[in-house]
């Protein structure tokens, strides 16, 4: 499995590229910004990007999928419970100055506990509200893509619109403390960590 991760976008949301090495179909998480950089990236590995997976519709994680998408013809990928976060783009990127265009619609809907075929990879929809309504994480092997739900040593915010400290908890306790100790967590922001960490050193769910 090829995966790279880079920081994009001006909230250096982490963009990552998962890819099945046998048939060069791939993903990208959150293309929240830089789509060039994206693309290019897929292009210089010859990747056919088959999905754009969103772990939520923050605009720091949706920037660049319009973009993303005219150049490769993936599909947009996103958990119901955010299309409306997903719609108000313009209204999120408004409060931090920033422009935005109207975004492409939202092609598949991520649901709770279904896999996502990869060329010969499977990836694992995980629904973990709380940083938003429809925030998801993303199993693949011994890797998890977290999004704003867990971070290294803290949580996603969530005293913004439709957060709920309760459900992220109980999305991070009952979902992903559920995964293998050893599974590398790769955050919306910052750092990797693993899950085995976060069970030890974790304030908020230790
Ligand atoms: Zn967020
Ligand atoms: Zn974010």
């Amino acid at each position: 499995m090829l995966v790279a991760t880079f920081p994009v976008g001006t909230l250096q949301c982490n963009c990552s590229i998962i890819a099945c090495p046998e048939t060069k179909e791939a993903a990208v998480i959150d293309p929240g910004g830089d789509p060039d950089e994206i693309v290019n990236l897929c292009k210089e590995h010859g990747l056919n990007v088959k999905y754009l997976l969103h772990t939520h519709a923050h605009f720091d994680h949706i920037l660049g999928s319009r973009a993303v998408k005219e150049k490769t013809g993936a599909k947009i990928c996103l958990h119901k419970g955010d299309q409306w976060l997903y719609d108000n783009l313009a209204m999120q990127c408004g409060l931090f100055g920033m422009k935005s265009d109207t975004p492409l619609p939202v092609d598949n809907y991520l649901n709770d506990e279904e896999e996502l075929q990869i060329g010969k990879l499977k990836t694992k929809i995980l629904h973990t509200p709380g940083h938003t309504p429809g925030s998801t994480c993303f199993s693949l092997n011994e890797h998890l893509f977290a999004g704003d739900t867990l971070f290294k040593q803290s949580i996603g915010r969530t005293d913004l619109w439709g957060g709920s400290f309760d459900e992220i908890i109980a999305s991070i306790k009952n979902k992903l403390f559920k995964l293998d100790d050893s599974t590398e967590v790769i955050p919306g922001h910052g750092e990797n960590t693993t899950i085995w960490s976060e069970k030890k050193k974790n304030p908020f769910v230790s």
